[in-house]
């Protein structure tokens, strides 16, 4: 008997806007949703665990796995690369298992283009930049230059808002979440 394909479910937002904060309760709540584990050559940050946050591996690496086509879709975000395992998605939809991402913008748009409505995408939109800056600032993470360069590309992510499937505020936390995990919800029974 075949089974039914999996679904693609993509949250992106800009950086800082708490996409990581909800996609871990995302993570608890539907235990059926498979995470999708990037390849990326940025430096591990000091929370990070390699193999379960991304797979750090160098530029060369990257580029290797690259050009041998193991990457579903790439892209270079603030600098650095990253990819999501082609041979990961295909087997996994392909067995029925749903899937979820985090990807930047270019991502959501090449998945959305490989997979059409399968891949149904959910933008996360601070209330604000300014709220996007504190945000990104308290979380402590990142340098000087790295914060600038991440909501200079916000600015630019955020006029993406209206061209996906669903957008969710992330003003006050608990009501985002509510949305969100209805959205996600919603999109499982289709
Ligand atoms: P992203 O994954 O989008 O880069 P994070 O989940 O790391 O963002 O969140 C960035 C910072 O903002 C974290 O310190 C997080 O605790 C905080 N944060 C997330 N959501 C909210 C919210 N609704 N109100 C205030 N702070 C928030
Ligand atoms: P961060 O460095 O904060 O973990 O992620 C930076 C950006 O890269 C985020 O917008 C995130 O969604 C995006 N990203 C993470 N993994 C991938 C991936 O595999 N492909 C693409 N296109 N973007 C990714």
């Amino acid at each position: 008997m075949m089974n039914e394909r999996g679904k693609i479910i993509i949250i992106v937002a800009p950086s800082g806007t708490g996409k990581s904060t909800l996609i871990k309760r995302l993570k608890e709540e539907f235990r059926e949703l498979h995470w999708s584990v990037s390849f990326t050559t940025r430096k591990m940050r000091p929370d990070e665990v390699d193999g379960k946050h991304y797979f750090y591996i160098s530029r060369e690496e990257f580029i290797k796995k690259k050009d041998q086509g193991d990457f579903v879709e790439w892209a270079e975000v603030h600098g650095n690369f990253y990819g999501t395992s082609l041979g990961f998605v295909s087997t996994k939809i392909k067995n029925g298992f749903s899937l979820l991402f985090d990807l930047d913008v270019q991502g959501a748009d090449n998945m959305k283009t490989q997979f059409g409505d399968e891949a149904q995408c959910i933008f996360i939109s601070p209330p604000g930049i300014e709220a996007l800056e504190e945000r990104l600032r308290g979380r402590g993470t990142d340098s000087e230059d790295v914060i600038k360069l991440r909501l200079e590309n916000a600015r630019s992510e955020l006029m993406r808002r209206d061209d996906y499937d669903y957008v969710v505020v992330n003003d006050e936390l608990e009501q985002a979440y509510q949305d969100l995990r209805r959205i996600v919800g919603d999109i499982l029974k289709i």
